[in-house]
């Protein structure tokens, strides 16, 4: 906060596409489509045109005892959309306001349905290493990034870390890194999933299962964009199916095309008991999130009214006309044949992009899946040392790209290229262009004490 005090922010007031104009004029490339949000790029027609008709009828009525139009059609397409068979459907939906609220009404039905089976008398969570599920008091619970997640220990209650695979930093020493070093690493033997499973059956062995075994699919995100590997997913899955876990996935950021598929879990052929989605949900319009659940998870739910099985949870904005009806224009537009084509050319010139970064001799490892991009910045990249904090690489590097006209925001020193899908190939080389001269000359230049501050 002391070094955003002392800058003068960008301020933004207007896009289209994948540019934003800020209050001076100037215009700067979408480069992580709005924190992850945006799919079709600002200002688009279709979806400004259907809230505009939504607003001609109505912007808002509570969903807590009623219906509404857009929101129950958006429900019948999500659970059309998520579904993998006649046996496994996602069938039902319930609708929250962003990504944490999604996280956190699948935590609290998994820890229901686990109670009311009696399948668990304490319900215990299994989420990943480096898992990010949002910001709320129980999704950080599931969270296990130390600098986000620590600060609030006391507040959090206690869920187990399973391993997550990270290949460029893989302590099996079995990555198999793109560089001259290869022949340092030794084929990889699914380690990691042995360990899991390891996991899981350490906890089988103490009476019960655990309640729910919650992931985020191909790749996480705020982890620094770590990709699984082909295959883990799917032996992820596996080997907690086989112990009994529920599955859990959290699509806020994988959802609605961004890791490839509709949906990544779709990819491996993973069939999740709950899914959440957010962040693409509405196109990046308005904020809204959907928590998707099988059939038996909602029947856990039924009863007398005296029985009191209800869902206790909502929220006052719960299933938004407007929003839902962005969601459904937008769902549109990614359904359409133009768009699928447009995200497989988009994929390809991104991917081609970032190749003319790897000579770069701070550029340790370049990530992607679909339309997602982490380009990890390292002192040395034959051990892979990272920089050290106080040189703010990543923060310097994504400074300098602002003032060449491209906006993202880095983890660490892990920059994100995620533009939204109308981007064009122009505009994609010229974002990693300007990637690759900002880190040029962040990296060869003596950090001034200013930037340091
Ligand atoms: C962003 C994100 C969340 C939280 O979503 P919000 O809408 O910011 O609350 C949860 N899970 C994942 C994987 C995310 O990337």
């Amino acid at each position: 906060m002391r070094h955003w005090l002392k800058s003068d922010p960008i301020v933004i007031v207007a896009g289209r596409g994948a540019v934003l104009r800020d209050d001076q004029g100037r215009q700067y490339l979408d480069a992580n489509s709005s924190i992850w949000t945006n799919l079709h790029g600002h200002r688009h027609p279709a979806i400004n045109a259907a809230i505009r008709r939504q607003l001609g009828k109505i912007a808002h009525s509570s969903a807590l005892g009623l219906a509404n139009e857009p929101a129950s059609l958006l429900a019948a397409k999500l659970a059309a959309l998520a579904g993998y068979s006649k046996k496994h459907t996602l069938a039902r939906v319930f609708f929250s306001d962003d990504g944490s609220t999604a996280m956190e009404a699948a935590l609290k039905m998994a820890h229901q349905f686990a109670l009311r089976t009696g399948r668990c008398r304490r319900p215990k969570f299994l989420s990943l290493q480096r898992a990010y599920h949002g910001d709320t008091v129980g999704a950080v619970s599931l969270g296990h990034i130390d600098l986000f997640h620590k600060a609030y220990g006391g507040l959090l209650f206690k869920t187990d870390i399973a391993p997550a695979p990270f290949c460029y930093r893989c302590p099996f020493n079995r990555a198999r890194p793109q560089r001259a070093d290869a022949r340092l690493y030794r084929q990889c033997q699914w380690e990691c999933a042995g360990v899991l499973e390891q996991k899981f059956a350490a906890q089988s062995k103490k009476g019960e299962p655990y309640a729910a075994f919650v992931f985020e699919p191909l790749i996480q995100g705020a982890a620094g964009m770590a990709p699984q590997p082909d295959g883990w997913l799917a032996r992820a899955a596996h080997i907690a199916r086989r112990h009994g876990a529920l599955l859990i996935a959290d699509e806020v950021l994988t959802g609605f095309g961004r890791a490839g598929p509709l949906f990544a879990c779709q990819k491996e052929s993973v069939a999740p008991d709950l899914m959440a989605l957010a962040k693409g949900m509405t196109g990046g319009y308005l904020p809204m999130g959907a928590t998707l659940a099988t059939r038996p998870i909602f029947n856990a739910f039924l009863g007398r009214h005296d029985e009191f099985k209800t869902f206790f949870h909502g929220h006052s904005y719960t299933a938004n006309q407007l929003g839902a009806a962005a969601s459904l224009a937008s769902l549109r537009l990614l359904q359409s044949p133009a768009s699928f084509r447009a995200r497989n050319l988009l994929q390809e010139a991104l991917a081609e992009a970032l190749q003319t970064l790897w000579p770069l001799p701070n550029v340790g490892d370049i990530r992607q899946v679909g339309l997602i991009a982490g380009v990890e910045l390292v002192a040395d990249w034959r051990t892979r040392r990272p920089f050290a904090p106080r040189q703010r690489m990543g923060a310097r590097v994504c400074e300098a790209m602002a003032r060449r006209g491209v906006l993202t925001r880095p983890i660490g020193d892990v920059i994100v290229l995620m533009p939204p899908y109308c981007t064009t190939s122009a505009q994609v080389e010229r974002m990693v262009a300007v990637l690759r001269q900002s880190i040029e000359d962040q990296t060869l230049k003596k950090p001034t004490l200013e930037s340091l501050s």
